[in-house]
């Protein structure tokens, strides 16, 4: 299988809103367009859930996927909304209901969509929803059981521990993230390796963050390889690593179809070189940052309460970085809550003025701390 995958979670519509949760109408000659360019390039990983566009993206990939292709042609991947689902009578209804949304009697793919340990715990074990999905692959209904996670690594090898039957976890992954405060993608992708499953990446452009790098990253990348977009070098870092099966780009336009199937036809993986010069963007493209933390963690230590607050600061201006590019479904939201969970958000602060004394930057951290967890608390997802 090539390792670029379709996602259907931001597809071209025929109304105003971009949000992918909108009950919007898909435009569907470009869809199809885009599906026949994507398929005449040899590349045949399709991925949706129940909630992208509504649920209009699993209607759609069956006007535009189903119905015109041999179902052996291409493999579509769909997701079971765990976060939505309370009782267990829920979970049978709704896998029907994706069959026949989607037109297909199986899924080559089938993920318990986005887990983290708290809904994995009141949720998922609760509603026996890995029990299921054993049976429907027993009945010939899935033909690959995984799932995708938004939590610590922690709470992945737990999981992963428990539940042998998972074939692959997608998680998001990236080279701005690799050794980030909240999504450490590395992390988690070491551990999945470790317990010898597949991984399937999202976020690998980090929402169209890095499509949009500054001036100076964009003319070395071209200089290294000239003609190669930014998103190419982000597609290409997540596709190089061991055990990635399928690197999933949001695809919106035929011209993004063009470019991510012109350089994953002949897929080359970053080089030595190519890796170093990555973890140098990351630093530049940190310098641009809304809180002017040094991420020196001089706060951390003085606070009493033990709260992680150059981790929320950092992680509040990689948000404010991806709004100002206009970018506003922010993947650290996915994040805050869970962290909250094992260490200490900014909610428990008392106000003691510590953090503010020993800060090198003059920061009133105190007010910026109280700013930047309400924001992301306010913002979080689930
Ligand atoms: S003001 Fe809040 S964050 Fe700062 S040291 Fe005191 S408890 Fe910790
Ligand atoms: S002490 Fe100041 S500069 Fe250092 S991590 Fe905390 S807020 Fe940032």
């Amino acid at each position: 299988m090539k390792k670029l995958g379709f996602g259907c979670m931001r597809l071209p519509v025929l109304g105003e809103s971009k949000d992918f949760m909108s009950a919007e109408d898909i435009d569907l000659a470009q869809f199809c367009q885009m599906v026949d360019l994507f398929m005449e390039r040899g590349f045949t990983y399709f991925d949706t859930s129940y909630v992208y566009h509504n649920g209009k993206s699993e209607v759609f990939l069956k006007e535009a996927l189903v119905k015109r292709y041999p179902r052996e042609s291409f493999l579509l991947a769909d997701k079971l909304p765990t976060f939505s689902i309370t009782r267990p009578e829920q979970v049978p209804v709704i896998f029907e209901e994706q069959l026949e949304r989607c037109g297909v009697s199986y899924f080559d793919y089938y993920l318990l969509h986005n887990i983290w340990e708290t809904n994995y715990d009141t949720n998922i074990v609760p509603c026996d929803e890995f029990g299921f999905a054993c049976r429907m692959k027993k009945e010939g209904k899935i033909r690959h059981l995984g799932m995708s996670f938004h939590d610590s690594p922690e709470a992945l090898d737990r999981i992963l521990t428990e539940h042998p039957e998972v074939e692959f976890v997608q998680i998001a992954l990236n080279y701005y993230d690799w050794d980030s405060e909240f999504v450490q993608s590395r992390r988690c992708y070491e551990v999945i390796r470790r317990h010898n499953r597949q991984v399937i990446v999202m976020q690998p452009v980090k929402g169209g963050m890095l499509a949009q790098v500054p001036d100076g990253v964009r003319s070395e990348m071209e200089q290294m390889q000239p003609g190669m977009t930014p998103a190419s070098w982000a597609v290409r870092f997540a596709a190089g690593l061991e055990g990635v099966i399928v690197v999933l780009s949001g695809m919106s336009n035929l011209q993004q179809i063009e470019d991510n199937t012109s350089y994953m036809q002949e897929f080359l993986p970053l080089s030595r070189q190519e890796q170093d010069f990555l973890k140098k963007a990351v630093e530049v493209m940190k310098q641009s940052k809304t809180v002017a933390c040094s991420q020196c963690q001089k706060c951390d230590a003085a606070c009493p309460k033990n709260i992680h607050i150059s981790d929320i600061l950092g992680t509040y201006n990689t948000i404010m970085r991806q709004r100002e590019q206009g970018l506003d479904v922010n993947v650290e939201l996915n994040y805050y809550r869970p962290l909250k969970r094992r260490q200490h958000g900014g909610d428990i602060c008392d106000g003691c003025g510590k953090c503010s004394e020993v800060c090198p930057m003059q920061l009133d951290v105190v007010r910026e701390l109280k700013h930047a967890s309400e924001f992301q608390d306010e913002h979080s997802f689930w």
